[in-house]
């Protein structure tokens, strides 16, 4: 198996990491209060998911 001879650099590692980036989560709008909230969750607003409320939303 061929191995590398030498380390690489801290900088040559960030170097390349300089490519990765944050992505925003994707959001949906709650068709109950219209709110944004997260895809497959339930509304953090109003508590409903699927057309129905499932939990009370936090005061
Ligand atoms: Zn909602």
């Amino acid at each position: 198996m061929p191995n590398p001879k030498r380390r690489h650099s801290k900088s040559r590692g960030a170097k390349r990491r300089t490519h990765y980036k944050a992505t925003k989560p994707s959001t949906a709008e709650c068709p109950n209060c219209h709110e944004h909230k997260l895809q497959h969750r339930a509304c953090p607003n109003c508590g409903h998911y699927n057309g129905r409320s499932i939990m009370m939303p936090k005061e």
